[in-house]
């Protein structure tokens, strides 16, 4: 089996699902547009994305937005007792208008999940690209009434440093499976955690007790501030491009490490893969591929 097949492979199931760095940017994006703006309209787009019905959803309809936040991948939109909370999964996103369309939306055809219009004219959709559905909004009281945000762990970039050795302490774990546990640690998916394993030349298989908890948080700080900081002035259309611009081994399979020039390899699963470089974190061992063991057979 070669190295391009299981590339090329790779490929279909590279998911960039938005992360802490990219959610951190629509909060810096909507903030400065929307706070203070009125909802006049919702439309839906895919019946499934609204997880809640009570309060229904008109209940935002003539309320001021009074802020925009973020728990880990979450993006909330704030009202006065009220919390519409967004989840992108793996293909969601939000889609910006200068001015929103007004024509009716058609139910369940294409990716259109939520329209949200404002007073201004402007507007935005929650959309999802994917054939699974699994982008979510659910309008909440309070933000805790979400499973998913009140079972949040501690904000990847404001996690103290005990709390953060206490987490790597208390698993045996693969490194790679306790970042990206938003129970533990929150807003980390796939991407930057090889991004991160990468840059703090780790195993993604490396037991999460062995690790040294103080140099690997200096690095998550590192690479996700930098990715912030390369994403905060961009329109949502443009982050997405721009994140995979800085990803320096994550969905590059067979590319050359830009640290050491050994070729990036992967790990598949059956609906992700990681990358990471053999040269930079294991010693120039492969790990093992147990689909690809599979496909040998
Ligand atoms: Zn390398």
């Amino acid at each position: 089996m070669s190295g391009s097949s299981a590339g090329s492979r790779a490929k279909a199931h590279t998911g960039l699902m938005p992360e802490l760095p990219e959610v951190d940017a629509l909060v810096h994006f909507l903030g400065s547009r929307i706070v203070g703006d009125f909802i006049t309209r919702t439309d839906i787009g895919e019946l499934s994305i609204l997880k809640t019905a009570d309060p229904p959803l008109e209940a935002i309809s003539g309320l001021e937005i009074s802020g925009v936040s973020r728990v880990g991948k979450a993006l909330i939109i704030e009202f006065d007792g009220l919390d519409l909370v967004c989840r992108f999964a793996r293909a969601g996103w939000l889609i910006w208008h200068e001015q929103v369309p007004t024509g009716p939306v058609r139910m369940g055809k294409g990716p259109l999940g939520l329209r949200i219009h404002l007073a201004s004219g402007a507007g935005f959709d929650i959309s999802e690209a994917g054939t699974k559905k699994n982008a979510s909004v659910a309008l909440v009281h309070d933000r805790a009434e979400v499973a998913a945000v009140a079972g949040a762990g501690p904000d990847a970039l404001s996690i103290e440093d005990d709390q953060f050795a206490a987490v790597l302490k208390g698993s045996t774990a693969r490194i790679k499976t306790v970042l990206e546990d938003q129970s533990l640690i929150s807003g980390i998916g796939n991407a930057y955690s090889d991004e991160i394993l990468h840059t703090a030349k780790l195993s993604p298989f490396a037991p999460a007790n062995g690790v040294d908890a103080e140099a690997l948080l200096e690095v998550i700080r590192g690479v996700l501030g930098a990715a912030c900081e390369a994403l905060n002035d961009l329109p949502p259309a443009k982050v997405k491009t721009a994140k995979k611009r800085g990803l320096r081994v994550h969905g590059r399979t067979g590319q050359t490490c830009p640290v050491c020039g050994s070729t990036i390899a992967e790990v598949s699963y059956a609906d992700k893969s990681l990358q990471y470089c053999p040269g930079c974190q294991t010693g120039g061992k492969k790990l093992s591929d147990r689909r690809m063991d599979r496909l040998l057979k």
